[in-house]
């Protein structure tokens, strides 16, 4: 299928016809119009010490690779958007590999590093992950989190019905505390991406500019709540024409209680691999003490609950968490403050409690008086992506809310309440380029 057809069946024709006039007024002949949109947006990060990520098809990258080496000489991330811009759904398990390798190869040439792949559409199949983790790639960012922010009674019918088609385009899911984290499959780490994105808004939606920001910033204090990541897609050619959302979201972070980390995807990425290996020890002491010792790095964010920490110094963090500012210390509570874990209980909810950082231990159900909470999960979290999903947001939802002794792992380094990435997907950055894609897929 090619863009025309593409746009089409996605967008309707009445919409294709208005896209058609917008791409002479983003896009100039040169590169001039592009690279002040990226500089807009990595101006905008600056105050806030973070780089924005940008994903780009490698035959792109390939025409202005100047501009890109130019900003990802610690300007910004770059990461792959596809070797051109083409939907990996429609592309077999060996055509996936051949396409996204010769993407490698054009990134290598023009010695543009990279760590993450984002597909075009966020068109993803269980393949690309093969594929990606086969590449060496370290994180993907395809996952779309739906963000309940429309009143889709206010939409006109032609609205409603593209929103709709979006929605589906991006294989979106729910919005809860596990689907807003990063999680691994195999060896990559899959950060979620969030929906509705700028094209979604602004194009489809037509949103003003400060209602955009107001959104951004709604989606943003639910992502706080729920301790997440929000990713946000931009793309450049509307880099200019959004600032000032971008700076309301931005200024919005610096108003919440707690901080959020505002920071590039590779980042969270290289953050959620440290986080993985991060264990806590337990040693008994006299009744109802315990000698713990966090196995982690000094970014760690220790949290602590419904339990008193005797010879080390706690903030407040968030709800009735405190942090531990130490990494050994001796705490007293009325259970050991760590969860017991069913001997029959799957080895996929072991690795499911490890990566979320809940501590615990392997135990018999007459021993599960001796731990704060006891899973037994004979049945484990699922096969299906859709099952999987379900049961382990249920799962985690049990977890949060757990009102005893409990000693475990924030989501993000160093105190920081939930995360926020800048993104962009760089599909064309001239006319010309916009236009050779008709014939580019
Ligand atoms: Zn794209």
């Amino acid at each position: 299928m090619n863009l025309v057809s593409f746009s089409i069946k996605t967008k309707g024709i009445h919409n294709f016809t208005r896209r058609l006039t917008t791409v002479f007024s983003r896009f100039g002949f040169s590169e001039r119009r592009t690279q002040r949109a990226l500089y807009t947006v990595i101006e905008s990060l600056k105050p806030y010490q973070a780089m924005p990520t940008f994903f780009i098809p490698a035959v792109v990258l390939e025409r202005h690779a100047r501009l890109l080496a130019e900003i990802a000489d610690h300007r910004a991330e770059v990461g792959i958007h596809g070797y051109v811009h083409n939907d990996y759904r429609t592309l077999s398990h060996s055509e996936q590999y051949k396409q996204t390798e010769k993407a490698i190869s054009v990134f290598e040439e023009k010695h543009i590093p990279y760590r993450g792949f984002r597909n075009p559409y966020l068109g993803w199949t269980e393949a690309s992950l093969e594929v990606f983790a086969g590449l060496g790639f370290t994180y993907d960012s395809n996952d779309a989190v739906i963000h309940d922010v429309i009143d889709l009674n206010q939409l006109s019918p032609l609205l409603l019905s593209g929103y709709e088609k979006s929605l589906e385009l991006f294989q979106a899911i729910d919005c809860n505390s596990y689907t807003l984290r990063p999680y691994f499959a195999g060896e990559i780490v899959r950060i979620p991406t969030s929906i509705p994105d700028d094209e979604m808004l602004f194009d489809r939606l037509r949103f003003p500019d400060k209602e955009i920001g107001r959104i951004w910033s709604s989606i943003m204090q639910r992502v706080y709540e729920l301790g997440g990541i929000y990713v946000l897609n931009l793309h450049p050619e509307r880099a200019i024409l959004c600032k000032h959302s971008l700076n309301d979201l931005l200024s919005f972070t610096l108003d919440q209680a707690l901080p959020i980390w505002v920071t590039s995807l590779g980042d969270v990425a290289q953050w959620w691999k440290e986080r993985s290996q991060f264990r806590l020890n337990f040693e008994p002491l006299t009744a109802n003490r315990w000698q713990v010792e966090a196995i982690c790095t000094s970014r760690s964010t220790l949290l602590a609950r419904h339990v008193a920490i005797e010879d080390q110094p706690t903030t407040k963090w968030h709800g009735a968490d405190f942090q531990v500012l130490s990494q050994r210390f001796i705490v007293s509570a009325q259970q050991c403050p760590c969860l017991g874990v069913s001997i029959q209980t799957s080895q996929d909810v072991e690795k499911f409690l490890l990566e979320q950082g809940y501590p615990f231990v392997r135990c018999s159900d007459q021993d599960a008086h001796n731990y704060t909470y006891f899973l037994d999960r004979p049945e484990g979290l699922g096969t299906t992506r859709k099952e999987q999903i379900q049961r382990k947001s249920a799962l985690l939802n049990e977890l949060e809310e757990l009102e005893t002794p409990l000693i475990y792992y924030g989501c993000w380094p160093k105190g920081y309440r939930a995360a926020l990435s800048i993104t962009g997907d760089i599909d064309s950055i001239t006319i010309q380029d916009f236009f050779r894609r008709i014939i580019e897929v």
